[in-house]
């Protein structure tokens, strides 16, 4: 195989290679060569490494060894995993030919190949390169005359979304989709205003050329694939949604090389119908992801009980994006609350939803060709699990809606279950998957394959009689086929119509006519019963396709029932209650949890303490304040998580609830989270702040966790106290303030809105409890060296901080900086150029330079306790 690869000019499969390669840009070419993809030149260079297998060369191109590297194909799903992890893309090339037909045309003519399907991150159907529990999407952005929109599918199921949106909820809509994948015009990927949102998208961003999103050419795609002459039946959809959905449609062709995968019709997604959340609230909220990035410690993680795969993925996807109007979420909550009020019933459709497949992927693997006789069978399994679930809801009210759309689709199931084993193998063509007794040619067929299988076993004991070499025996292998073999020391006896194909050290191989006749036999039969399941497989793969609308509606209902009997299950578990979402301004929660703590606490045997929130429009505005630890955060965070959870249809973690219903969430939260991005936390803090002040409204929900912290105590503190006013006189938004500055508080006598609360702490023997209760007022002090005891400092360092601090809240520091520093040696070395001539000669310490650089009226016990904490570092 090497002698075409060796040429110094371009031999014919370089040539091949190369011409595949250039018509495949931005993709790794996987090139089949017999039992491996091997990757040349770049591809190799680039590969190796990313997949950390061995890069070694073969054959030579201009003058220079060919770099190539290479994976097996039986394994090949692995490491196409982790280069699509890596967000490469990778073009599958395939032998289109036997070699050995390429070889009967001629001695150096080349196997036909080509590239079957590019696989990218967002058009994945594989359950090995899919995660089972989320949705994977391929988004594209899309804009005309001024409009943006988007378009989204999930492959694996075939939901297909477009939403027109406007420039500023961009990155909401996109954190939201959490895209595999996302297509953007060259246009507006160049476009600096959107630099940052592309940014935050990171690997996922795809650019293609503005042609890819013509709104004309998309208009005959969506005509063509959903074989419609006009559009006008699928609702209104603006131009940039419609280039949008012409782009995925593109965007799917090419890369499955012509092939779609069954799709509904694109269905218009209103942005005002879900709750707004930017990407930096949805990080801070961990909602479907911890900010370590792994899905424990979320509040996705804390809530799903659901028991498919399919569930999982919705409970997933309606957690990122909960409903903003009242009607829809209370459809939701009946179907919960249905679930809760029948344990029988909710135990029953738990334990038949545990038998379901998963429906959905089962059959997009299908529709793209690459399905198996276990799709098939997945599919009949799920749908009878269908018409059981059926009976199981009988008539209840609030879930007709599930029930009508779960279609079990009898004869379909019968047939299919008819025609299949009850085991069969993952690929097509290891056959032996329909059912024995099924079709009479076939059964001959295996009849004729298996008999022969006897006939060889037979035909050994002839050639042992006849020879009288009891140990001689037939075996198989792939090289020679069926053969005889003979030990060295009988080698005597073998009659000369045997022939001698291969000697070895104690053994020689023969092949023999007979054998030859019945190893044909075999074959044939062989050949000619798997060609004809082959058949059978493509027409129930073709039945079931003809079903694929009605199946995936029954696939997407079962997954709706999952989430509604989990959720219930949920809430009976973690007595949850019922939310009440209206169209009123009020936020009244009682006997509030965070529900993610509250289950980290009890798995150590604590209990949480409930507290209320009251943002009704007499009181939009809580300012917060307490000490470290006592529970600020947490208090802000479980408000956020209510009205999540609300709005997604769940019950919610209180003794009561109602939520005038929520538009947009935002939460800014401490500072330290942002470090890693890399740029200045308080740019950071800034750059979100604005984001809030210029969006919120009346009817959103702001979270602000100790704001203006990362700069000069008086700028922060100005900042926070122009942020709040503005928020109460111009925003008019609910919301909850935490801060540090108890100067903040002085506002609530001016600002009629806004209420002072604290988390309670209790001094008790000289220790201090935090009591975790929220209550109406303000906080006295902040306990900065209690919790530093806490934190193990040295005994000797907390007494110091103790006696500095007692000082500098008697003022002492303010109005004689020079006798502080006397009384108090340790700040002497900073005071010492304005309080007396240097000692000459004496270069200043590390603690010097660091104390030389404090402005002791600036720092709060908090930054104190910092500063002493560095200084110690210096000893
Ligand atoms: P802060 O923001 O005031 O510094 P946190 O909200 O981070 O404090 O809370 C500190 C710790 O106190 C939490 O990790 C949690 O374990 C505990 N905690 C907070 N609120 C409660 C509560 N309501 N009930 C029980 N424990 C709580």
């Amino acid at each position: 195989a090497d002698a075409v690869f060796d040429a110094g000019r371009a031999s014919p499969m370089i040539a091949q290679y190369q011409a595949l390669k250039r018509a495949h840009p931005g993709a790794l070419l996987f090139f089949r060569m017999g039992d491996f993809y091997e990757l040349f030149f770049e591809d190799a260079l680039v590969a190796a490494p990313a997949l950390e297998i061995a890069l070694t060369k073969r054959g030579r191109h201009a003058g220079e060894d060919i770099p190539m590297c290479g994976v097996p194909i039986h394994n090949a799903e692995l490491y196409l995993h982790r280069l699509i992890r890596k967000g490469f893309k990778v073009a599958i090339c395939e032998q289109l030919e036997d070699p050995a037909e390429a070889r009967k045309r001629g001695g150096k003519s080349l196997v036909k190949r080509d590239v079957i399907r590019i696989v990218t991150p967002g058009t994945l159907t594989e359950d090995a390169l899919l995660d089972a529990r989320s949705s994977n999407y391929l988004v594209a952005v899309a804009a005309s005359g001024g409009e943006l929109a988007l378009a989204w599918v999930d492959i694996s199921t075939g939901a297909f979304w477009t939403e027109a949106v406007e420039r500023a909820g961009l990155p909401a809509a996109l954190a939201r989709l959490s895209a595999g994948e996302i297509l953007v015009p060259e246009r507006l990927f160049a476009e600096p205003t959107l630099a940052g949102t592309w940014r935050e998208a990171g690997e996922a961003v795809t650019p293609l050329p503005d042609a890819s999103f013509d709104s004309i050419a998309a208009e005959r795609r969506l005509c063509q694939a959903f074989k419609v002459a006009t559009l006008e039946g699928f609702g209104g959809f603006g131009r940039a949604e419609l280039a949008a959905a012409g782009a995925i449609l593109g965007y799917l062709e090419l890369t499955q090389k012509g092939l779609l995968p069954r799709l509904d019709r694109p269905r218009r997604l209103e942005s005002r119908a879900v709750l707004q959340i930017d990407p930096a609230t949805r990080r801070n909220l961990e909602l479907v992801t911890s900010l370590s990035g792994s899905r424990e410690g979320s509040l996705l993680a804390a809530i799903d009980r659901t028991v498919t795969n399919a569930g999982g993925r919705l409970l997933c996807e309606r957690l990122s994006a909960p409903l903003a109007r009242p009607e829809p979420i209370r459809a939701r909550l009946d179907e919960v609350e249905s679930f809760v009020e029948s344990p029988d019933r909710r135990a029953d459709v738990r334990e038949a939803l545990r038998r379901c497949p998963d429906l959905g992927r089962a059959l997009s693997r299908l529709s793209l060709g690459r399905g198996g006789p276990r799709d098939l069978l997945a599919v009949a399994r799920g749908l009878e699990q269908a018409g059981a679930l059926r009976d199981a809801i009988g008539d209840e009210p609030a879930l007709a809606g599930i029930a009508r759309r779960l279609v079990p689709l009898g004869a379909l199931v019968d047939r299919l279950v008819g025609s299949l084993e009850d085991e069969v193998p993952l690929l097509a063509r290891d056959g032996g998957f329909i059912r024995v007794g099924r079709h009479e040619e076939l059964d001959q067929l295996r009849n004729l394959r298996d008999q022969s299988r006897r006939h060889i076993a037979a035909l050994e004991e002839h050639y042992r009689r006849e020879t009288g070499i009891s140990s001689l025996k037939i075996r198989h292998n792939n090289l020679l086929g069926y053969y005889v073999e003979v030990p060295a020391s009988q080698l005597g006896k073998v009659p000369a119509s045997f022939v001698q194909r291969q000697s070895m050290a104690g053994a020689t191989r023969y092949s023999t006519k007979e054998l030859a006749e019945l190893e044909s036999r075999i074959a044939s039969a062989g050949d000619r019963a798997l060609a004809l399941e082959l058949e059978l497989f493509e027409s129930l793969r073709q039945e079931v396709l003809a079903e694929g609308d009605a199946i995936a509606v029954t696939a997407q209902a079962l997954a709706e029932l999952d989430v509604a009997a989990a959720l219930a299950e949920l809430a009976v578990e973690q007595r949850y209650v019922r939310p009440v979402v209206d169209e009123s301004a009020s936020f009244a929660i009682v006997g509030g949890r965070h529900p993610v703590v509250e289950q980290a606490l009890a798995r150590g045997h604590d209990s949480f303490v409930a507290n209320d929130c009251d943002l009704g429009p007499s009181r939009a505005l809580w300012l917060l304040t307490g000490p470290n630890m006592a529970g600020k955060s947490t208090f802000l965070r479980q408000n956020a998580l209510i009205t999540v959870l609300a709005q997604m249809g769940s019950f919610v973690p209180a003794s009561s609830a109602r939520i005038g219903v929520v538009d947009r969430l935002f939460s800014r939260v401490g500072a330290a989270d942002d470090l890693a991005r890399g740029r200045s936390t308080f740019m950071v803090e800034m750059v979100e702040t604005a984001g809030i002040l210029n969006l919120a409204g009346p009817r959103s929900l702001v979270i602000l966790d100790e704001i203006g912290r990362g700069t000069a105590t008086y700028d922060g503190l100005s900042l926070a106290w122009a942020v709040v006013e503005h928020l109460h006189d111009v925003n008019r938004c609910r919301g909850l303030f935490a801060t540090h500055y108890h100067e903040l508080t002085a506002l609530a006598s001016r600002l009629e809105r806004l209420s002072c609360h604290t988390l309670r702490v209790k001094e008790w023997q000289g220790q201090v409890v935090f009591l975790h209760e929220v209550a109406p007022g303000t906080a006295d002090r902040s306990y900065g060296i209690h919790v530093a005891r806490l934190a193990g400092l040295p005994e000797a360092v907390l007494r110091r901080a103790e006696e500095v601090l007692h000082r500098l809240e008697e003022g002492e520091a303010r109005s004689a900086p020079a006798k502080l520093a006397d009384d108090l040696p340790l700040f002497a070395a900073a005071l010492r150029p304005t309080s007396g001539p240097a000692c000459a000669g004496a270069e200043p310490s590390e603690i010097e330079r660091i104390l030389e650089d404090v402005v002791p009226d600036e720092l709060t016990p908090k930054d104190a306790l910092e500063l002493v904490y560095r200084l110690k570092k210096c000893l």
